[in-house]
């Protein structure tokens, strides 16, 4: 079993049922025995099926008959020190309803205490330090339990029972309201922090993986003033709000979505946006999606009660940086965008974004797994026979570590590129290491030659390197997500990617297991027209396909016209310095985007594509088509999908109406494509991986016509389709290919 709180659950059950024995931990297993009449121990067994404690995970139950030896009571016996006790730090968690129930009640000594908890909920992996896990490992460790904490900490009985966080207002963390300059705001600090939310200021707020910055989500003074100041143009806020009616207010909330909202991970749930939510139209720009929370410390309860309405509540940071965590730099990053500060004296010790679920197709697809997921351990395919760390890739980055038949994901990194995350990301690596008692042998890492990440893994002496293409990872990823091993197609769409033939890939349809791969088709590559800022002017990628097309002197068309450098760039295409090329499926997306005037540059990555994707007339039923050039690998002509939008808008369709056939078209491609590769030989099951199938509208299109004709779909749930999933992915594959005999050893 996996979890907290199993022990005092068992000894609760086994004492209610007058049972003799005791409960104790044994390795990865807890071990009870138990003797008395077996109508009871019957019993004893159901509860241990359906009443296991919230966070407690039951994987399999053994039993076997002994001779009772007249045991009266029930206890647990502690662990053996010293003994090879499994690690388990186990993921934050949502308030229980017990916990919220002590905090509503005036008559107990929690009433109104931000920080309750109990085995049950609360902090758990951003304030644990070392292992094992226990208060003295946590950033709890200065705080000293008063006697009434003491007791119930002592008492196998209780809910609280060796809650390492365990604290109440005499004894733990105290909240403060501050003002830019660090002085006292008044002596309560959360009616203080709510009367200034509800007077269109900011306020950061300290929570439980690092600061938000929190603004009255239906103001648009105030998210207009959040918006500049943290100079995050369009990229979409996330909101809080106090249950699940006011989630419904907002948006369109399925049985799926619910479950998540609900879920003690407490992620951030992206859904259809009603339009007649009543936010300010900054929340989030040029989407008909909202992501919404519930709140998941008490913290936020007390806020949501005192404000009663939706709360943006995003990462307190300035644009691409990471999210600030300790207090004296929050207060110094974050003055000049907050306008007041509800800090409190718990550190955190690692900083963890809030984690974000999208559903797609009826099943939820994991954007960010950060946050209440992680470390939840996740089970490999293959046994890793060494110790394995894997570097991860860039953008949006994580780390993994695995040994066994067990690989734990960090939390999301974020991008390398930025000194303070690249600061983050020695930490974290170092941070697994050590809570995972672990010493890598093996350490996978991305092809890129420029990746911080690959310069990392190389650094390192007396391991064996195992370098991963990025597009296999993406496709071992979202294997390992379906527990699957045998050969699919991978169909691996992403922004770009470092290619076995040191070309950018990232349109690409692989036949690969855990070991390797083939690259049996891709699209057909363009430029990307001034390297690095292709990537942040779509316009440059419709420039490619134009001139491709033949169409650079087209003045009929409005990108054409509207752009001032449009002679520099076909200058440029000519030249030498034209830019690498890329098979990238994502760049094709915003190739298009611009090409329809969706959007001519980006301030976020994959923006182009996210606007596109919210442009499409769910009533249209045209498609374009891609053919193929070669058979038995092959090329993909993605300049016909592109100028067939190029022709319908010069037809006069709308740009909704295009935007739809376009994804309808790209989604009979990868259809078609694998039903080729099916019948060259290939196999019969696709797994859909890279950044570009976060799309609702793509991956609902493919999963449905990849049924249709009769194929299995993996598809990721656990962990992101994105570059967040890359680590796990070479996790796998360092793992399989160890295995396999095919890894050498280095050269030192
Ligand atoms: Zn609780
Ligand atoms: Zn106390
Ligand atoms: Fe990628």
């Amino acid at each position: 079993m996996q979890g907290v709180g199993f022990r005092p659950f068992v000894h609760g059950v086994a004492t209610r049922l007058g049972l003799g024995g005791w409960v104790r931990n044994v390795g990865a297993a807890v071990v009870i025995e138990v003797e008395g009449p077996r109508e009871r121990l019957d019993e004893l067994r159901v509860a241990l099926d359906r009443e296991t404690p919230a966070l407690a995970v039951v994987q399999t139950i053994e039993t076997v008959d002994i001779e009772p030896v007249g045991r009266s009571g029930f206890e647990i016996v502690a662990s053996e020190r010293g003994g090879r006790e499994p690690v388990r730090v186990t993921p934050d968690a949502a308030t229980c309803p017990e916990c919220l129930a002590e905090i509503a009640d005036p008559d107990g000594r929690r009433f109104g205490y931000a920080f309750t908890n109990c085995t049950n909920c609360g902090p758990r992996f951003t304030i644990v330090e070392n292992v094992p896990y226990d208060r003295a490992r946590t950033t709890m460790s200065s705080f000293e339990m008063c006697p009434a904490c003491r007791a119930e900490y002592s008492d196998p009985s209780d809910r609280r029972f060796h809650a390492q966080p365990i604290c109440c207002p005499a004894c733990g963390p105290t909240l403060s309201l501050v003002d830019r300059a660090g002085r006292s705001l008044g002596s309560d600090p959360v009616g203080g922090a709510a009367a200034l939310l509800l007077a269109d200021k900011i306020v950061a707020m300290k929570g439980l993986g690092g600061y938000h910055l929190a603004a009255r989500a239906r103001s648009d003074e105030a998210v207009g003033a959040l918006r500049t100041r943290k100079r995050r143009d369009d990229k979409p806020f996330a909101v809080m709000v106090p249950d699940l009616d006011g989630a419904s207010a907002l948006c369109a909330v399925d049985g799926v979505a619910k479950a998540l909202l609900r879920d003690a991970a407490r992620p951030i749930v992206v859904m259809p946006r009603r339009v007649d939510s009543g936010l300010a139209s900054a929340v989030a720009p040029h989407t008909g999606e909202l992501g919404v929370m519930l709140p998941y410390t008490p913290l936020h309860t007390l806020i949501m009660a005192a404000t009663g309405e939706p709360i943006v509540l995003t990462s307190a940071n300035v644009s691409d940086e990471p999210i600030a965590f300790r207090d004296d730099e929050a207060l110094d990053r974050l003055s000049g965008i907050a306008d007041a500060f509800l800090v409190h004296d718990r550190p955190i010790r690692t900083r963890t974004d809030d984690s974000v679920v999208r559903v797609v197709a009826g099943e939820p697809m994991m954007l960010r797994r950060s946050r209440g997921y992680v470390p939840t351990a996740i089970r490999l395919p293959v046994e890793a026979r060494r110790p394995i760390l894997a570097c991860g890739a860039e953008l949006k980055n994580t780390i993994t570590v695995a040994h066994g038949d067990r690989a734990v994901v960090s939390h999301h990194i974020g991008d390398l590129k930025n000194i303070e995350t690249h600061d983050s990301y020695l930490d974290a690596v170092e941070h697994f290491e050590r809570l995972f008692r672990m010493t890598p042998r093996l350490v996978a890492h991305d092809l890129h030659p420029d990746y911080l990440s690959t310069a990392f893994a190389q650094r390192l002496r007396g391991v064996d390197l195992v370098p991963v293409q990025h597009h296999h990872a993406h496709i071992a990823a979202c294997m390992v997500d379906n527990e699957h091993h045998e050969p699919v197609i991978g169909v691996a769409f992403d922004g770009l990617g470092y290619g076995s033939d040191h070309t950018l890939w990232g349109g690409e349809f692989l036949v690969a297991d855990l070991v390797d791969f083939e690259r049996v088709a891709s699209f057909e590559p363009r430029p990307l027209l001034g390297g690095d800022a292709a990537m942040r002017e779509p316009w440059r990628m419709a420039a490619a396909y134009l001139i491709a097309a033949g169409e650079a002197e087209a003045t009929d068309v409005d990108l054409i016209r509207r752009q001032p450098r449009w002679a520099d760039i076909v200058a440029l295409s000519r030249s030498a310095l034209a830019g690498p090329t890329t098979s990238s499926a994502g760049r094709l997306f915003d190739a298009v985007a611009a090409l329809l005037g969706v959007r001519d540059t980006v301030n976020y990555e994959g923006q182009a594509a996210v606007e596109l994707e919210q442009m499409v007339d769910s009533h249209e039923r045209g498609a374009y088509a891609a053919s193929f050039d070669g058979y038995e690998t092959f090329s993909i002509r993605g300049g016909e999908l592109f100028a067939a939008a190029l022709a319908d808008l010069r037809a006069g369709i709308g740009v909704r109406r295009i935007a739809a056939r376009f994804h309808a078209g790209v989604a009979g491609t990868v259809i078609a494509a694998c039903v080729r590769i099916r019948e060259g030989g290939g196999p019969s099951t696709v797994a859909l991986s890279g950044g570009v199938f976060m799309n609702r509208v793509l991956t609902t299109s493919v999963v449905t016509g990849l049924d249709v004709h009769g194929f299995r779909v993996l598809r990721h749930r656990r962990v992101p389709p994105n570059d967040g999933g890359v680590s796990l992915g070479q996790a796998a594959i360092a793992a399989a290919r160890d295995q396999a005999g095919a890894v050498t050893s280095p050269t030192l």
